[in-house]
């Protein structure tokens, strides 16, 4: 079985924000909702600052916190390394969304952050396009994905109301990628439609996404060459997210511990 990950290349990211807006529209997400953030810091004292920036999508830890203490077991742990949730199954107690340490889950009905009209308000269902599943917690934004491509069981699409939501590692894509490829090389025109949208996306190329189970994979060939490290290791989720920092990398000093 596969085991996905992705790494981040921290010397070669440039702080876009395009893999945010990519993610936002190949998951048909929420203004304001980043499966996908970009987080802004600055680092020293002023006037000796610098501005820093760092990636963040969910994790898909090996050992998941968020999976634990699931009471319906709504989010699960997939044999090939996806972390998901099951909108059918989730009652929305927020259990995970505190347990996970890297903050990436969100509520499917939280009021807007941006400022804007509450967009679920916006379009109720019941117009004669009402979504999959139980009538009521549905809406009916005019950009959703055609009802054939929504998948509640894995988290993919339009959520219905009151779920928690987060990253799939583009579940809906990489799951309909050739069997035993050690690597989604957004560059070969045979896998790009396979590979995460934040990775096809990304133009300084700073993404990685493949098999660390496979030991021949360029994601592990990176990790192990050029020093990956994971976020928060001392918690014991074991991300499946490596970042590379080489010399200038904007891991914060304080929160990073060497892979085990
Ligand atoms: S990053 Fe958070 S939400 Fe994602 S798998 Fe890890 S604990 Fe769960
Ligand atoms: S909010 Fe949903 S996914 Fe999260 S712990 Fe509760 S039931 Fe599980």
């Amino acid at each position: 079985m596969a085991k996905w990950g992705m790494v981040i290349d921290l010397e070669k990211c440039t702080g876009c924000q395009a893999c945010t807006v990519a993610c936002g529209m190949e998951n048909t997400r929420i203004p304001g909702e980043h499966w996908q953030d970009v987080i802004f810091f600055q680092e020293g004292t002023y006037p000796n600052t610098q501005l820093k920036w760092f990636p963040r999508p969910c994790m898909h830890c090996e050992n998941p916190s968020c999976v634990a203490v699931c009471p319906t077991r709504a989010t699960t742990k997939n044999e090939d390394g996806f972390v998901l949730v099951d909108w059918d199954r989730c009652i929305g107690c927020h259990y995970c969304m505190i347990a996970c340490p890297y903050g990436v889950r969100w509520f499917q009905n939280q009021p807007p952050t941006y400022g804007g009209p509450d967009i679920m308000k916006e379009f109720p269902s019941g117009d004669g396009h009402t979504l999959i599943g139980e009538e009521g917690r549905n809406w009916n934004p005019p950009w959703a994905l055609p009802e054939a491509k929504q998948d509640w069981k894995h988290g993919v699409g339009v959520g219905p109301r009151n779920v928690v939501t987060k990253c799939t590692f583009c579940h809906h894509r990489v799951s309909q990628a050739p069997k035993g490829v050690a690597d989604l090389d957004p560059s070969d025109p045979k896998l790009r439609d396979y590979t995460p949208a934040c990775v096809v996306t990304c133009a300084p190329g700073a993404r990685y996404f493949g098999d660390l189970a496979n030991p021949d994979s360029q994601v592990n060939k990176l990790i192990a060459n050029k020093n990956g490290v994971r976020l928060l290791d001392q918690y014991g989720n074991k991300p499946q997210v490596y970042y590379l920092t080489g010399e200038g990398g904007s891991v914060p000093a304080n929160r990073v511990i060497k892979k085990s």
